[in-house]
């Protein structure tokens, strides 16, 4: 018999994805493992359980089981990160899944200086002090275009079609 492997990880709410009408589908920035995707058991009663346990931005201790997907069958709310929903977002675009990143939880968690864009996209190999705009090359560009992980500037983003922009740019400084 296959044993099922159990992982057990602090871990920020990014995201929650309705799925049908019971499942839930989570992305989890977890202390010890990184970026995981995993869905909630199809279960009203367990989805309903800990569904308060699971909003965005809820910091929690999950327990996850691995069996053909990974699955969340436990959680239990610490506390809430001081990062925005947006915020979060974007870092569950950004993030690989199963890549730990010990500078990035250490901003979301309290008790630190926070979170930022200017720090995060450092940490993650985008350094904002020395990159320049794709479009024009200027320096210090404000703005982060998520889908291609290029920088712009203040201009040129404006001049981006308002539906490639939709949930697909961060400003880094939080202008
Ligand atoms: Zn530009």
């Amino acid at each position: 018999m296959l044993s099922m492997q159990e992982y057990v990880s602090d871990a920020v709410v990014l995201r929650k994805d309705p799925q049908g009408d019971l499942d839930g589908r989570y992305v989890f920035l977890t202390e010890r493992f990184g970026k995981v995707a995993a869905k909630a058991k199809s279960s009203r009663k367990i989805t309903s359980k800990l569904a308060s346990h699971l909003e965005p931005g809820t910091i929690a201790k999950v327990r996850f089981i691995e069996n053909h997907q990974i699955q969340v069958i436990d959680a239990l709310k610490e506390g809430t990160t001081a990062a925005s929903l947006a915020d979060l977002y974007f870092l569950g675009q950004l993030l690989h899944e199963f890549q730990p990143e010990p500078e990035l939880w250490e901003m979301l968690v309290p008790g630190t200086e926070g979170f930022s864009w200017r720090s995060a996209l450092g940490v993650l190999g985008w350094d904002p002090d020395g990159a320049a705009c794709a479009s024009c090359a200027a320096g210090s560009p404000a703005y982060f275009y998520v889908p291609r992980q290029e920088f712009f500037c203040t201009a040129c983003v404006r001049k981006l079609p308002s539906k490639l922009k939709a949930n697909t740019v961060l400003s880094i400084y939080g202008l």
